[in-house]
């Protein structure tokens, strides 16, 4: 495995891997890995002869007031997992070296950046689309992979790379989650042991509304109470948003009609921390 930190460097090494005929695969992540991310290597792995995993705590997609300072890192336990789960390259660029001072330039989805975590979080996705645009023109990928997890960043890049051309397979992998329920999050390890306990609601919540729907309930605000009152039942989680929506836009959908593909989203704060889950409920 090798440790590639300069931008120059990792273009030529796809450049070389492009003209051998070898696939570029590519995982991006902030690094504090854990089984997650470990699950997105693994569903690319025989679709590429060369797999990159970059690391990198991206400054421009976080506000003001958000946690960049204080976000876990790790890189000696993040290279030994990668290491261990088959990565050839770990791209570990240096914010100076992705903005230079001069640097104006950034990519804005419009549309389904818009609710959401677009509401609370304004910027977010203009930061993450741009760094995943650089991603693209420095790791030249055929493939990459993105956390159905992040269910709205993964439509804001399908939809990027769609509008911008990137000639880039996009795979979506499914939500790896702890024995009880709680998906996996390098935030998760912000949580105080009683907000651990609490935490497990979340996907609680988020079942009874599958389950709902499974047994035929198709109306949006119903599916949604159900899930809102297991999660907020003892008062220690306070939800930001919970919404039924159409798993492609993110507009809250009218009634869930057969074959329409509808999932449950929510950010909630227990503590001081704030965690994001879903659940497809349909298609
Ligand atoms: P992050 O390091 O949080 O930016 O996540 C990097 C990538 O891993 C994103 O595509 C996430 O959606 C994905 N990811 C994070 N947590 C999980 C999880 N529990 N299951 C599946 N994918 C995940």
């Amino acid at each position: 495995m090798r440790i590639v930190s300069s931008i120059r460097d990792m273009q030529r090494i796809a450049d070389d891997a492009r003209g051998s005929g070898t696939r570029i695969g590519l995982v991006p992540t902030m690094g504090f890995l854990h089984p997650g991310h470990m699950s997105l290597l693994d569903a690319i792995r025989n679709d590429c002869g060369l797999l990159v995993l970059s690391i990198f705590v991206n400054p421009t997609q976080f506000g003001p007031t958000e946690d960049f300072d204080r976000y876990p890192r790790d890189l000696e336990r993040d290279l030994a997992m990668a290491r261990e789960h088959g990565a050839d390259i770990v791209f570990t660029p240096a914010a100076e070296d992705m903005y230079p001072p001069r640097h104006q330039t950034s990519v804005l989805v419009e549309g389904v950046s818009a609710p959401l975590e677009g509401e609370f979080r304004p910027g977010h996705f203009r930061g993450v689309a741009t760094i995943v645009a650089k991603f693209f023109n420095i790791v030249k990928p055929h493939i990459a992979v993105f956390g159905q997890k992040d269910a709205q960043q993964a439509a804001v890049l399908r939809r990027m790379t769609s509008d911008l051309n990137f000639d880039v397979d996009i795979v979506i992998a499914p939500i790896v989650r702890e024995p009880d329920g709680l998906a996996m999050s390098s935030r998760n390890t912000y949580l105080r042991p009683e907000d651990r306990t609490e935490a497990r609601a979340i996907y609680r919540g988020l079942m009874l509304a599958a389950s709902a729907v499974a047994a035929g309930q198709d109306a949006p605000a119903a599916v949604r109470a159900l899930a809102l009152e297991e999660i907020t039942r003892t008062g220690a989680i306070v939800v930001e948003y919970l919404r039924v929506v159409d798993a492609e836009t993110f507009e809250d959908v009218g009634d869930i009609l057969p074959g329409a593909r509808v999932l449950i989203a929510t950010a909630v704060r227990i503590g001081a921390t704030r965690l994001i889950d879903n659940m497809i409920l349909q298609g």
